[in-house]
């Protein structure tokens, strides 16, 4: 049920957000780590269903999915998932559809070497939750706020 502990703080930080301010909201836009596990259909009817009598009310709930990023610390560059795709298509290749990766992302730098110095010694970055967007009507104006 982790849908429903995350659906709960993001109701919980928009409506701390928002304090008593006189407003609506609108939309939240959420994102998501590619390699979180999150049933989206199951966050969303969570969110559905905590979001009544407050002022998230009428709040639609958007899920974006984001690529992890990998740091080096050898070299120290970063890289997004896409540089090492040949690498992870080798790793699924081997394992199958159910390869470790997908089940642990925490294996990854076992899997994958930094596409810059071929180093293992790599660290998964990103792997946050973070409310990207909200979308506001404060008397009658609708304007989106984008956190970062
Ligand atoms: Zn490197």
């Amino acid at each position: 049920m982790h849908e429903w502990s995350v659906a709960d703080s993001v109701i919980r930080t928009v409506i701390n957000w928002a304090d008593d301010k006189k407003i609506k909201v609108k939309k939240v836009v959420l994102g998501v780590p590619t390699f979180s596990f999150l049933d989206v259909e199951i966050l969303k009817e969570a969110f559905d269903m905590m979001k009544k009598d407050s002022v998230l009310d009428e709040a639609e709930l958007e899920v974006k999915f984001k690529d992890p990023v990998f740091k080096c610390k050898n070299c120290g560059k970063e890289f997004s998932l896409n540089e090492v795709k040949d690498q992870i298509e080798q790793v699924r290749s081997e394992f199958g559809e159910e390869y470790p990766m997908h089940l642990m992302p925490a294996l990854a730098p076992s899997f994958i070497k930094c596409p810059y110095c071929g180093s293992h010694d790599i660290i998964l970055q990103s792997q946050d939750m973070t409310i990207d967007e909200i979308e506001v009507e404060e008397n009658g104006t609708v304007k989106t706020i984008s956190q970062g």
